[in-house]
C-alpha cells in the first residue's frame, strides 16, 4: 500500500474486488503475478524481474558431517570484569608465536591461533573481542561462531554477576561447550573450592563433583596451568568433532574492520566453512571484496585460510560491518546479489521516505484545518452580516460540488468517501456524483449545471473532453494518488473561505 501510496484499507478493498477475500491480512505474502494484478489496478506499469530475488545464501548444513575434515575450534574468553581475561588472552597471545618466526608480534586483529601442544596440526582459535559490538550483532542473529566458551572467574573474588550472565547464556545454548577456568590462583586470597562450589550452586555441572564440565586452575598472570587449558580445550573441542567443508562456497563473519594505509578497507574475517584465497569474490553486508591480500594473525601473508581461522582480508570496495555474514561466489553472482541488496536497502528507505511524506502532508493538513478554524472566528469578528455568494439550505455553508469518477467502483467508493469529510461549516465537499470510467460529456454538463467540479482517480479525461470542460469553466482535478486528490480538493474548498485579513 506504501509503494502504491494507497491507504491500506483502499489495497484490502481492491483485493477483495479482485477474489482475494482470504489473503488481505496486512503480513499476508503476495506472489508476484498478484501484486503486479494489483499494481495494474492502481493505474502503474509493473515490471516482474525473476532475477530480482538474487542473494547469496550460506549453503545447508550437513546433516553427516562425519567425513568432514575436522577444523581448529573457535573459543570465547567469557567472565566478570577484573577477573583477568585480558591478561589471560595476552599471556595465550604470546604463546601463539611460534619461537623464531618472522615478525614475532601478534596483531591484534579479533582473533589468534595458538598450537596445542605435542599435537602438531592442531591449533586452537581465541577470539579477542567479547563484549563486542560484532558478538552482539552475531548472537543477536543467532550465529553461532563460538564452539566453547572459557568462563574465567578469579579465585579471589569468586562468582559475580557476570559470572551468572555467563552461566545462563551456556546454558541456553547445547551447541556450545564450557571449560571453566579458575583464575589468579596465585594470588593470596585464592580459595578454588570455594569458588568451585559456588559454581556448582549455579547449576554448572563440574567434573570435581562428578558432572563433565572441567574445571581448569590458572593463572593468567604468571602463565600457570596455561597449557592444561588448552589442552582441555582440544579435548572438549575433540568430543565435540567439530568439522567443516574446506571445498565449496565460503562462509564467514567479520569480527572486525578498519581503514588502513596502503590497503584501504581491512577486515578480519572468521571463516567457519570453506576456503578463502587471494582472488576470491565475497560479498558482505552491502560491500563486495576481490580478495587482494590474506593476512594471517601474526602478520604473514598466505594464500589462502581454511575453516576455523582468522584472516585480515584486503580488497573490499567499502569498509564492512563488524559481525556481518561474508559469503563467496563468482563475480557475476556476488556482482547481482549486490545490485540486489542495495536495491532492496534503497525500496527501504524509499518506503521510509514515503512515511514521512504521508507524516508532513498529515501535519500540513492539520495545519490547514487549524487556519480554517482560526478564519471561521475572525470572519466571526470581522465580516458579521456578510452574505456568502453560494449557499445551499443550511444557511452560510458554502459547498464544493463534485462529480466523481475511478477506474473501479471500489476505488470510486473510497475517493467519494475520503473528500466527502473535507472542510467544515464555511465550506465544505458535496458528492454530487459517482461514476466508473472516463469522464464523459455528460459528466461535465452535469458538473456545470451543478456549478460543480469534476475528481477523476484514475481514469483520464479525452483531450476533446478536456477542452469542453475549460470551455464550460468545469475544473478537472485528476491524479491517481488519493492523497494528492484530496489535497487539490483541499485546495478548491479553501478558496470558497472568505479571504481575512
Ligand atoms: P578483565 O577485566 O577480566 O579483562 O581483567 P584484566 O585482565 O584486566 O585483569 C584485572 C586485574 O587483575 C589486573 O590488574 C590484572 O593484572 C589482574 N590479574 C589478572 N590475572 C591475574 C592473575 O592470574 N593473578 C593475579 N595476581 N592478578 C591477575
Amino acid at each position: 500500500a506504501r509503494l502504491l501510496n494507497v491507504r491500506l484499507a483502499t489495497l484490502q478493498r481492491v483485493m477483495k474486488q479482485a477474489g482475494m477475500d482470504a489473503d488481505t491480512s496486512h503480513d499476508h505474502m503476495l506472489s508476484s503475478e498478484y501484486s503486479s494484478l494489483l499494481a495494474l489496478e492502481f493505474g502503474r506499469n509493473p515490471v516482474v524481474d525473476d532475477e530480482a530475488a538474487f542473494d547469496i545464501h550460506p549453503p545447508p548444513v550437513l546433516a553427516d558431517k562425519s567425513k568432514l575434515p575436522s577444523r581448529p575450534p573457535v573459543v570465547t574468553i567469557m567472565g566478570h570484569v577484573d577477573h583477568g581475561k585480558t591478561t589471560l588472552l595476552d599471556t595465550l597471545r604470546s604463546a601463539s608465536v611460534a619461537k623464531g618466526e618472522a615478525g614475532g608480534i601478534t596483531q591484534h586483529i579479533g582473533a589468534f591461533s595458538v598450537p596445542v601442544k605435542g599435537e602438531a596440526d592442531k591449533t586452537i582459535t581465541f577470539l579477542d573481542t567479547p563484549g563486542h559490538a560484532a558478538f552482539s550483532a552475531m548472537r543477536a542473529r543467532g550465529a553461532g561462531v563460538t564452539d566453547i566458551v572459557v568462563l574465567v572467574v578469579a579465585a579471589d573474588d569468586g562468582v559475580m554477576p557476570q559470572t551468572k550472565e555467563v552461566v545462563e547464556l551456556v546454558k541456553k545454548d547445547d551447541n556450545v561447550g564450557l571449560v571453566v577456568a579458575i583464575n589468579k590462583v596465585d594470588k593470596a586470597g585464592a580459595d578454588v573450592d570455594k569458588v568451585e562450589k559456588a559454581l556448582f550452586a549455579e547449576g554448572i555441572q563440574l567434573e570435581a563433583f562428578g558432572g563433565d564440565v572441567p574445571s581448569v586452575h590458572v593463572s593468567g598472570l604468571t602463565g600457570k596451568g596455561l597449557d592444561q587449558l588448552v589442552e582441555t580445550i582440544s579435548l572438549i573441542s575433540e568430543m565435540q568433532d567439530v568439522r567443516a567443508e574446506r571445498e565449496g562456497p565460503l562462509h564467514g563473519y567479520v569480527l572486525e574492520s578498519k581503514m588502513q594505509k596502503g590497503l584501504g578497507a581491512v577486515a578480519t574475517v572468521l571463516l567457519l566453512r570453506g576456503a578463502l584465497a587471494t582472488g576470491n569474490h565475497l560479498i558482505c553486508g552491502s560491500t563486495q571484496a576481490k580478495v587482494r591480500l590474506l593476512t594471517s594473525p601474526t602478520g604473514q601473508s598466505v594464500k589462502k585460510a581454511l575453516p576455523g581461522d582468522a584472516v585480515v582480508v584486503s580488497g573490499w570496495k567499502e569498509l564492512p560491518g563488524a559481525g556481518d555474514e561474508v559469503l563467496s561466489g563468482t563475480e557475476a553472482q556476488v556482482k547481482k546479489a549486490l545490485a540486489n541488496r542495495i536495491r532492496k536497502a534503497e525500496i527501504e528507505a524509499t518506503l521510509q521516505d514515503v512515511d514521512a511524506i504521508n507524516n508532513s502532508r498529515r501535519e500540513e493538513r492539520e495545519r490547514r484545518e487549524e487556519e480554517l478554524l482560526v478564519a471561521k472566528r475572525d470572519r466571526r469578528g470581522q465580516h458579521a452580516g456578510v452574505q456568502p455568494e453560494k449557499t445551499t439550505e443550511e444557511e452560510g455553508v458554502k459547498e464544493l460540488r463534485v462529480l466523481v469518477k475511478g477506474d473501479v467502483s471500489g476505488s470510486v467508493e473510497a475517493v467519494a468517501g475520503a473528500i466527502q469529510g473535507i472542510g467544515n461549516h464555511i465550506a465544505r465537499v458535496k458528492v454530487i456524483a459517482t461514476g466508473v470510467g472516463e469522464v464523459t460529456e455528460s459528466d461535465v454538463m452535469r458538473a456545470k449545471a451543478a456549478e460543480g467540479s469534476i475528481v477523476a482517480f484514475s481514469v483520464k479525461a479525452p483531450k476533446a473532453i478536456e477542452s469542453l470542460a475549460t470551455g464550460q469553466g468545469v475544473p478537472i482535478l485528476s491524479s491517481s494518488i488519493i492523497y494528492r486528490l484530496m489535497d487539490d480538493v483541499k485546495a478548491e474548498v479553501i478558496k470558497l473561505l472568505p479571504v481575512t485579513v
